[in-house]
């Protein structure tokens, strides 16, 4: 009746539920931001040449009271939608940014952007404050955009994109080859990375078609002075194929699912053992 023209309104029941599944969990997620419910966890991207880690991937976690565990997938939709992205968002940089100035080294730390935030104002201004609060050297800080940015009003991305290049952080192109007209994308906008989705990985070696189009993809990367990195290893013999394509890195639970911060140090001193090892095996073969 809300809209005064004496139209009828239906409302299916099962409808009606979702509306109100979808109500209570966006009072959930306000309520969670507060009550500190959420949690990075983070994922190592591993160089396929020596198989040592050069970064990690920070991927947002709910624990929630009652259900546990609860992947972004379930909530970074709706909490675009309603904004609250935005806050979440920060505070995603700024921990991110933390955790990464305790690491050795130059590990990087990559960091995912949704289109929401990507187009807010303040986005420039939080990155620099998240790192300049940690102290981190901009250069380890890589943002990870998807094509959905892209597909936005291209000037006002372009500017953006390049106001955080003089902040000195790198951008990536993450889920590379899902979306529509990527490799224009790729002529426009200055990635220094691009992750190849792992719907391309899953076959690596075991059909010609996969094969042949991380062949393309990181020789074409390459060319553009690109890097790539394959998503989703999963096992040695797609990491093996992806050695021979000219893939610069690989991610995915063949190194290690994402672990929470305090797994960090083992899960590193793990890796590292494990190059070593295939470094000394390669040396022994020769
Ligand atoms: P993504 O950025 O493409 O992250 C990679 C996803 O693939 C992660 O899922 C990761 O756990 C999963 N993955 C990694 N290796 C493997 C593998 O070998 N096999 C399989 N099957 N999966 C693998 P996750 O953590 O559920 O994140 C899903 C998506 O949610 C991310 O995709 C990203 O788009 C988004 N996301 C995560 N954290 C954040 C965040 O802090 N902010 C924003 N805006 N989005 C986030
Ligand atoms: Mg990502
Ligand atoms: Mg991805
Ligand atoms: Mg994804």
């Amino acid at each position: 009746k809300a809209d005064g023209r004496g139209r009828l309104c239906f409302f299916e029941p099962e409808m009606d539920a979702r509306m109100q599944a979808r109500r209570r969990l966006e009072m959930d997620l306000r309520r969670a931001l507060v009550a500190r419910e959420f949690e990075l966890f983070f994922q190592p991207i591993v160089e396929v040449r020596s198989r040592r880690v050069t970064g990690l991937e920070a991927l947002l976690r709910w624990n929630h009271p009652q259900q546990g565990l609860v992947p972004p997938d379930h909530f970074i939709p709706l909490a675009e939608e309603i904004g609250l992205i935005i806050p979440l968002g920060e505070w995603v940089l700024e921990q991110a940014c933390a955790h990464a100035a305790r690491w050795p080294g130059d590990t990087t730390i990559a960091v995912n952007l949704s289109p929401a935030q990507f187009a807010s104002r303040g986005l420039v201004d939080a990155v620099a404050r998240a790192l300049a609060a940690a102290g981190l050297d901009p250069g380890r800080l890589e943002l990870e955009i998807t094509e959905t940015v892209m597909l936005q009003d291209t000037d006002a991305t372009l500017t953006t994109l390049h106001r955080l290049k003089a902040l000195g952080v790198r951008i990536a192109m993450d889920d590379f080859g899902t979306g529509y007209s990527s490799l224009s994308y790729l002529q426009r906008f200055p990635f220094d990375k691009v992750k190849i989705d792992r719907c391309f990985t899953r076959d690596l070696g075991q059909t010609q078609q996969s094969d042949a189009i991380i062949r393309a993809v990181a020789g074409l990367c390459q060319g553009l002075d690109m890097r790539t990195t394959a998503e989703g290893v999963e096992t040695e013999e797609q990491f093996r194929a992806l050695a021979r394509k000219g893939c610069a890195e690989a991610q995915g639970y063949l190194f290690s699912r994402p672990c929470p911060a305090g797994e960090i140090p083992e899960m590193l001193a793990r890796l590292s053992l494990a190059a070593c090892a295939a470094e000394a095996g390669m040396l022994g073969a020769q």
